[in-house]
């Protein structure tokens, strides 16, 4: 298993659950404790196999058709039945063990976390198109500033070498009509360069403005931003503490599921309870309870898992 495939299945099980700040608080903080689930099942005598199931309860509003979630439901069991080697549930009607998808709070509240979660990531880029948006202008007044310097110290060295040619004609020196014309052409340039520069202050003084009114939306954006992830963060992270399917001895039910992958992990993992499975404590285990690291693009039993299968299954 890679890394990258352990953090992507992170992100899929919790991928609502993993937001960061921006702008004025920098740091990056990322949310993802699960709280502890209550115990779930304990172990039970492995029943006479095969089992006899029947899809029970089924609720639309998960998205998915009844002949998808039997199909996956089938994958689930193949992967006990491929390390048994042998047939351990069988699909049948009115089959006594009830296979049941029951949306309540738990589903709903991931639906709403999606679309929360979809709100925020828009803004997220709303944000940065912000900071692209702040960063050109920034630029923009910087190459003003720096022409403006420019064309100021040229004006100022302009100005010096007038003044010093009338400092001249006024002791008398070089009082030619040569002289005298260009002084009074130069003067014209001269108040006419001093007109450029203060059209080129007001620009610089105005993009200024604009760049800081632009600074203080995006700190407001921030601040909402980093309050909507908060509740968020609130909201949706800090009280996971169910498991997304139970088996009760009798039924499994699935109550949580984000995309097919999780959905068959969860199933797997019930269906190992169905067979009279306890907890493992080896993280990777699918009998794990978290179920935080499994790869659910390739779910596999780890060699714990098959332990625990060969003491039940003779
Ligand atoms: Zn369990």
């Amino acid at each position: 298993m890679s890394p990258k495939k352990i953090l992507s299945y992170v992100l899929l099980a919790g991928s609502v659950f993993f937001l960061f700040k921006l702008y004025d608080e920098g740091a990056r903080r990322s949310v993802s404790s699960v709280a502890e689930a209550p115990p779930e099942q304990v172990e039970i005598a492995a029943p006479d196999f095969p089992v006899n199931y029947s899809l029970g309860a089924f609720d639309s509003r998960f998205g998915i058709s009844q002949e998808r979630f039997l199909q996956l439901v089938d994958e689930a069991i193949k992967v006990w039945e491929d390390a048994a080697a042998r047939e351990l549930f069988q699909l049948s009607q009115d089959g006594p063990m009830k296979i049941n998808l029951v949306f309540d709070w738990r589903q709903e509240r991931l639906l709403e976390a999606k679309a929360a979660k979809a709100k925020i990531d828009e803004n997220g880029k709303s944000f940065d198109q912000l900071q692209s948006e702040y960063d050109e202008r920034a630029r923009s007044v910087d190459q003003v500033r720096l022409a403006y310097e420019e064309t100021a110290q040229a004006y100022k060295s302009h100005l010096s070498d007038y003044n010093s040619r009338v400092a001249r004609w006024n002791e008398g020196r070089e009082h030619t009509e040569a002289e005298q014309r260009y002084l009074q052409n130069r003067k014209k340039e001269l108040e006419d360069e001093q007109g450029a520069l203060d059209k080129k202050v007001n620009e610089l003084n105005s993009k200024g403005e604009e760049l800081n009114e632009l600074g203080e939306k995006m700190k407001a954006f921030s601040q909402k931003f980093n309050l909507d992830v908060e509740n968020f963060n609130g909201t949706y992270v800090r009280s996971r503490d169910f498991e997304k399917g139970v088996y009760d001895g009798k039924a499994i039910n699935i109550y949580e599921f984000e995309k097919e992958d999780d959905l068959k992990l969860t199933l797997v993992h019930e269906f190992g309870h169905a067979l009279g499975l306890g907890h493992l404590e080896n993280p990777k285990a699918i009998m794990n309870r978290k179920l935080a690291v499994q790869d659910v693009t390739n779910i596999r039993l780890t060699s714990d898992d098959l332990n625990l299968l060969k003491a039940k299954i003779k």
